[in-house]
């Protein structure tokens, strides 16, 4: 029997209200992980009702900043605690490899927290403005105020850090949510929730609802209790959230897909570009916003390059991801791995050339309900083709010569896409340079997937709206108050009313 997950609503594990469950699948076997609560609109809207009356109360919105602060610490605490557990059941349900969410995924939870504490703790959450004449005089205060009740929308490629990009943030500015994770991946949202729990954050603060996107997701975005909605997912999702949200006119951040580009300029190092181009693109077998899928090259290097590509691809151990010698699990299902196959297809069809992979991978037989496909590494790709504008999300590397420099820039911003971008050269001037012509929210020169929980991570063009990280995203979950308190108690010194009363004209 599989262990069963109940939903998270107002501190309390609760089953659906209609009883309905559905099984998470682990994707590095096939086999059933999990059973959990399938929400529907009944109890996203009990969530919403809990997370609203809880805002109200002031319970945690009108704790000082600084004490909102000490529970985020204690917070990375319990997750340092209770990492392995974490770590393991994130790669159970997602696939990401345990040799990634134990050295990096974890450690990357709990940096989210402490170092939203310390931005918290520095962040101008009041300011006095100086006096004027006129309007005046009076004192003027600029607060920042929670925005309320946040819906906060996850997809399942990173679930846990996605959610806590969203969740420190939330509860540092004193907000209540409702937190719907996929449906492949609601088993760490659950679990961090507990964690909170066990930490001391009042119940109601943060509640759980795993369900269909189409049911439960819609549910919160068209909610008129909840004041703002936090979305991570597809661009075409995030299009509809921002069309449904219109009605109420809900604050709205959308993280949304990618199809980055980094250019390899003539001076870069070769050894250093292939293997950062393959972490760029197969790390969590190409599952990432951020992947770099497009490697724009040099037309001269490019057969040179694509060999030391391919020999690397190739020292690549593919399978499960529990075991720490796996560098690359399996994607998420089964139909993510059909649909990765027909981009191939559909590569080779448009006339690119097939240098490496594009199958799925002969494994043991225990592997044989997981949903593996092999690195695959497409040359003389042209940018115009389907696999070159398209997000795939899944493990395969576009190689797109150029011959200019400026062509190669024009190449990278050809893109409805704009959510990282990196340039390989050893002239780091030069590279930054051009780094500030592509238009994407995060630039790499010679890295790739290095995010950090002070620096704001987001979209430019239909990669997304807002920024999360830094302290750039505690504007997100916050709005701003204007106090204005007159110092003029005389009503004959207002001279103002004349604006309106006659009998200011005879003064
Ligand atoms: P998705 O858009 O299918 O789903 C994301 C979430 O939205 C899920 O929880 C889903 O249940 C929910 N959802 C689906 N339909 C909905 C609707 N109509 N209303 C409300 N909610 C709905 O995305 P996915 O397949 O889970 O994730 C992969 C996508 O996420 C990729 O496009 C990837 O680029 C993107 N992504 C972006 C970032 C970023 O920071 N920009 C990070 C990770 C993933």
């Amino acid at each position: 029997m599989s262990q069963f997950y109940p939903l998270f609503i107002g501190g309390k594990k609760v089953p659906a209200r209609s009883d309905e469950t559905f099984e998470v699948i682990n994707p590095s076997n096939g086999k059933v992980c999990a059973t959990v609560a399938k929400a529907g609109v009944e109890d996203a809207n009990e969530a919403i009702r809990v997370a609203r009356e809880t805002f109200e109360s002031g319970i945690w919105s009108r704790v000082p900043p600084g004490e909102r602060a000490k529970m985020l610490f204690k917070i990375a605490n319990r997750i340092a605690k209770r990492a392995q557990e974490l770590a393991s059941l994130e790669t159970t349900q997602s696939g990401g490899t345990l040799r990634r969410t134990m050295g990096s995924d974890v450690l990357q939870l709990a940096q989210q927290f402490t170092v939203t504490g310390q931005i918290l703790n520095s962040f101008p959450m009041r300011e006095e403005l100086p006096s004027i004449g006129w309007p005046g005089p009076s004192v003027n205060v600029i607060e920042r105020e929670p925005v309320g009740v946040c819906g906060l929308i996850t997809p399942w490629n990173f679930p846990m850090i996605l959610a806590g990009w969203k969740l420190a943030p939330a509860i540092a500015m004193g907000n209540a949510v409702v937190i719907k994770p996929a449906s492949y991946t609601p088993l760490t949202t659950l679990l961090l929730a507990e964690i909170f729990q066990e930490c001391g954050l009042p119940d109601g603060v943060v509640n759980v609802v795993a369900g269909p996107g189409a049911l439960v997701g819609e549910a919160i975005v068209t909610h008129a209790e909840v004041d703002k909605i936090s979305f991570t997912g597809s661009t075409a999702v995030g299009r509809r959230i921002m069309q449904l949200a219109s009605h109420t006119v809900k604050r709205v951040t959308l993280e949304l897909g990618g199809k980055s580009p980094a250019i390899v300029l003539r001076d870069a190092d070769p050894d250093l570009v292939s293997e950062g181009a393959l972490f760029a693109t197969f790390l969590h077998s190409g599952q990432i916003c951020e992947s770099g899928t497009r490697l724009i090259v040099p037309r001269e290097m490019q057969d040179n390059l694509v060999e030391r590509l391919v020999a690397k691809a190739s020292t690549i151990t593919i399978g499960n991801a529990m075991e720490l010698t796996t560098g690359m699990g399996p994607v998420i299902s089964k139909a993510q791995q059909n649909t990765v196959l027909n981009y191939i297809q559909s590569g080779l069809k448009e006339g690119a050339i097939l240098a490496y992979g594009g199958n799925i991978p002969v494994l043991p037989a225990a592997l044989a309900g997981g949903s593996y496909i092999q690195p695959t590494i497409f040359k003389n790709v042209d940018n115009s083709m389907k696999i070159a504008q398209e997000e795939i999300f899944g493990p395969v590397l576009c190689i797109i010569p150029y011959d200019t420099e400026e062509d190669a820039i024009r190449i990278a911003n050809d893109t409805i896409y704009g959510l990282a971008a990196g340039v390989w050269s050893k002239d780091v001037v030069k590279a930054q340079n051009i780094g500030r012509r592509l238009r994407a929210g995060t630039v790499w020169i010679n890295d790739w997937h290095m995010l950090r929980p002070d620096a704001p991570f987001g979209g430019y063009k239909q990669s997304g709206l807002g920024r999360e990280s830094g302290y750039q995203v505690l504007f997100e979950y916050s709005q701003t108050k204007h106090l204005h308190t007159s110092m003029v108690p005389d009503v004959n010194q207002r001279t103002w009313y004349q604006l309106l009363f006659d009998s200011w004209a005879a003064k």
